[in-house]
């Protein structure tokens, strides 16, 4: 076995020297290790039959027996191998065999099908598409200037196509300098530069963008918005463009809308059993409000997404109002805030309250009359769901008084909060045991926990893009609201709002969350210092 683990060492850091030296490993269907495997088993094979035919040892009649099992050892052997680690990842991931081989069949047809897609006219299998439906060729026509027109919009579809591949949730082009511009895209919440582009080939770059996204090309200074959508391999992607005219140019944001929302678990995104038992309890209750907290980007929506998966649509009708609407739900009444229309938040609740609805979902909870409107919708007989933008379970209490809720409102329509951050997950393929020091060991017996010998930190390869990390999970503080959390918020009212955040008592628990993630060696103990600090 030691021969195998040789040759296993020296394959994989064939490829790390690959990818390191920028060469494509799929442009090499035959790389000369495989090659000279493939070769070497043929010559051993060979030399065995041919020692065989001549040898005196052996009786005739066994001889073709012996010929079959000596040119069906290597293949055999190949594919015992195989089963091993398929079976050994199986346990490692939870997924049955039949699970796993299914998806590396997928995988290897999706390698052969790039191959071929590579080698298209344009060079890229994606394709752009504004809001009416027209694509790049339709908007412009025909260009005098045609040749150069094809050069800047592949480029553009290939940053498209390429952020869609790093699974990247922002495109951020913006100008460095007088002659530069910048690419970079927001990958599990971090930001990294991937290209720099002459100031010329970029701002044709955003020009076409703009043009897709149905914005004034002329226009560069003030603001402006705008959407398209990109079709890839069957999948549909949608945008949402913002620029902003800056020094030295134009800056572009693109945001990618989570399509995947529309089929996340609850148990996809990180929670715990028995935080799951607790959502999914509240849910089956007729009325009340589950409040999900956090700042931009802490999964507040996809946590949403997952909850309605969670709920039987057939039997519950279900109305949300979105800014945007991330992911289409089947069986699901999805209305898109546009304030330019002014179809508002607000409006938009006041409507539905008409439409009989069992389950209504608020995107956001800005002002006052969406909050109240969401919360007496709660108190009368429907379960609301909604997000608001804080930092912990008790800011946002305080925040909806703020905004001029009334306490007993307050105490008698929410039934559950929770609050929560986005921690990236260790790559599996690279992670490596890391030290502990003393005042986290203490740490970990404060909040009861013995057992903190899986604990990792990140190193970096081919599968995670040299970072460490890949995807992310959520930490969640969930807090029920009690009798004793009702009477407190009551109780302000009491006392004319001196001191409210003295009168909640109520700790944050999402660092000891955290904690727990990094005590089985889900995330780093440097992503959470990053995160939560
Ligand atoms: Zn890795």
């Amino acid at each position: 076995m030691q021969i195998l683990e040789v040759i296993r060492i020296s394959i994989s850091t064939y490829f790390c020297q690959v990818q390191a030296s920028g060469i494509d490993t799929v442009s090499l269907p035959f790389n000369p290790i495989k090659l000279f495997l493939l070769v070497l088993w043929a010559y051993i094979c060979m030399y065995f039959v041919q020692r065989l035919q001549f040898s005196p040892l052996m009786p005739y009649k066994y001889k073709s027996a012996v010929y079959i099992i000596t040119l069906f050892t290597g293949p055999i052997f190949w594919l015992i191998l195989l089963i091993v680690d398929t079976a050994k990842k199986s346990a490692q991931t939870n997924k049955s065999i039949f699970e796993l081989s299914m998806q590396l069949i997928k995988k290897a047809m999706e390698t052969i099908k790039s191959k071929t897609l590579k080698h298209s006219r344009h060079g890229s299998d994606i394709k752009l598409f504004d809001s009416s439906g027209r694509n790049f060729d339709e908007i412009y026509g025909h260009s005098d200037n045609k040749r150069q027109d094809n050069r800047i919009l592949d480029l553009t579809e290939n940053i498209i196509a390429n952020a869609l591949d790093k699974r990247a949730s922002d495109i951020l082009i913006d100008p460095k300098d007088e002659i530069s511009y910048t690419i970079r895209l927001r990958i599990d919440g971090v930001l990294r530069t991937v290209k720099e582009l002459k100031s010329n080939t970029c701002k044709a770059v955003v020009n076409s963008i703009k043009a897709i996204s149905s914005m004034d090309i002329s226009e560069k200074r003030r603001p402006q918005d705008g959407a398209f959508i990109a079709k890839k391999d069957k999948k549909t992607s949608s945008f949402r463009v913002a620029s902003a005219g800056v020094v030295n140019g134009e800056k572009l944001s693109i945001r990618i809308l989570n399509q995947d929302a529309g089929t996340s678990t609850l148990m996809d995104i990180g929670l715990t059993k028995k935080q799951y038992s607790v959502f999914t309890e509240t849910m089956k209750m007729p009325s009340g409000m589950i409040l999900l907290c956090g700042p931009t980007g802490s999964g507040k929506t996809t946590t949403l997404y997952a909850m309605l998966n969670e709920i039987d649509r057939s039997t519950r009708n279900i109305i949300t109002v979105e800014d945007p609407i991330e992911a289409v739900l089947p069986a699901t009444s999805q209305i898109e805030i546009n304030t330019k229309a002014d179809i508002t938040f607000a409006k938009s609740l006041r409507s539905i309250l008409r439409q009989d609805p069992d389950v209504i979902c608020v995107g956001e909870i800005r002002d006052e009359e969406t909050a109240e409107i969401a919360l007496r919708a709660a108190q009368t007989g429907h379960l609301v769901i909604a997000t608001i933008h804080c930092d912990s379970n008790k800011t946002a209490l305080i925040r909806l008084l703020d905004l001029g809720i009334s306490p007993l409102l307050l105490s008698s329509g929410l039934t559950l909060l929770s609050s929560q951050r986005l921690l990236r997950r260790l790559c599996k393929h690279c992670k490596k045991p890391a030290r502990i020091s003393d005042s986290l060991i203490e740490e970990f017996k404060k909040i009861g926990l013995k057992d903190y010998s899986h604990i990792y930190k990140a190193a970096g390869c081919r599968h995670c893009d040299g970072t460490g990390y890949y995807g992310r999970t959520a930490a969640c503080d969930i807090l029920p609201v009690n009798e004793q959390l009702k009477n407190d918020i009551r109780n302000i009212e009491l006392a004319s709002d001196v001191n409210t955040e003295n009168r909640l008592q109520i700790k944050s628990r999402l660092r000891k969350e955290a904690l727990k993630k990094v005590a089985v060696g889900i995330t780093s103990l440097e992503e959470l210092k990053r995160v939560i600090g």
